[in-house]
């Protein structure tokens, strides 16, 4: 029987996969046979170690993605290297905490540049490359925040607000070209990204509490998810936003 979630020969770009979420994703994916293109600014010696341990092959790109200046830079390497991109993984992203009456233009830009900006960028460019070969996969990170308000993040809730309707548009746009362009939403993760809301007691506590799976999420819980959506088992799937979230939305 066919093995619908099958990556073998797949070629995956995974932005930000030096650590949390999209190490986590990056070793799911290098687990389903895919080679694995790691881009960041930081050290992927342990994302390559724990890819190569899969038996995938690894690539590790140097850039820093709060500007469209190595957008282009980062396609052609990863084409060079590999021949093809077949699934982008849309995961690097900054959160900036302040009330939003203190909230300065300079966080407002740098949460916007990562998380939406580059993001576009870097999926338009390799979206030309996959509409050009008639297939490809795109998963971006969204958040809780794409569906909720969120309290002192408002750069970061526009921008994952913003990145679950551009996979939506790109969804309209792509999907005859047989591209699939969807979205995962995760809950509350322990990784840098939380690390003030789960060093703060109060929030913690609340923010546990109201998890119906009873713990925060680890970077091993997204895997499954993304498998899902960069394989063929996903091939009708289009322009969805998929909460990883141990329940919360439900509650
Ligand atoms: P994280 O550990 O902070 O990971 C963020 C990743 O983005 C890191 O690899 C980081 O690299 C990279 N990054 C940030 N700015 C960058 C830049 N200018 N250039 C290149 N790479 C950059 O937190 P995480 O939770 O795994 O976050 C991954 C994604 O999941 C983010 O989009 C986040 O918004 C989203 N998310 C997280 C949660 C959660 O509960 N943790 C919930 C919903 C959505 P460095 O390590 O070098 O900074």
């Amino acid at each position: 029987m066919t093995n619908l979630f099958d990556l073998t020969g797949r070629v995956a770009v995974v932005t930000g996969a030096n650590t949390g979420i999209g190490q986590g994703i990056a070793a799911a994916l290098a687990g389903a046979g895919a080679s694995i293109v790691a881009v960041g600014r930081s050290s992927m010696e342990q994302t390559g170690a724990l890819v190569r341990d899969a038996g995938a092959a690894f690539h590790a790109i140097s850039a820093d993605l709060s500007s469209t200046a190595p957008v282009a830079g980062i396609v052609d390497e990863a084409i060079r290297t590999f021949g093809a991109i077949d699934i982008l993984v849309n995961n690097a992203g900054i959160v900036r905490r302040a009330d939003s009456v203190d909230f300065t233009e300079e966080d407002w830009d740098a949460v916007i540049d990562v998380n939406l900006k580059t993001l576009f960028f870097l999926t338009q460019a390799a979206g030309r490359h996959m509409l050009a070969r008639g297939r490809g996969k795109v998963v971006n990170i969204a958040s809780m925040l794409s569906f909720q308000g969120g309290i002192r993040i408002p750069a970061y809730t526009a921008s994952k607000s913003g990145v679950a309707g551009l996979t939506r548009l790109l969804a309209c746009e792509w999907a005859a070209g047989n591209v699939n362009v969807n979205a995962i939403a995760p809950g509350y993760f322990a990784t840098n990204n939380t690390a003030a809301l789960r060093d703060d007691a109060d929030r913690s506590k609340a923010i546990l509490e109201r998890i119906p799976a009873g713990r925060w999420g680890q970077p091993t819980d997204i895997g499954g998810a993304a498998v899902f959506l960069s394989s063929a088992a996903s091939d009708y799937v289009h322009g969805t936003i998929l909460p990883v979230d141990g329940g919360w939305l439900a509650r």
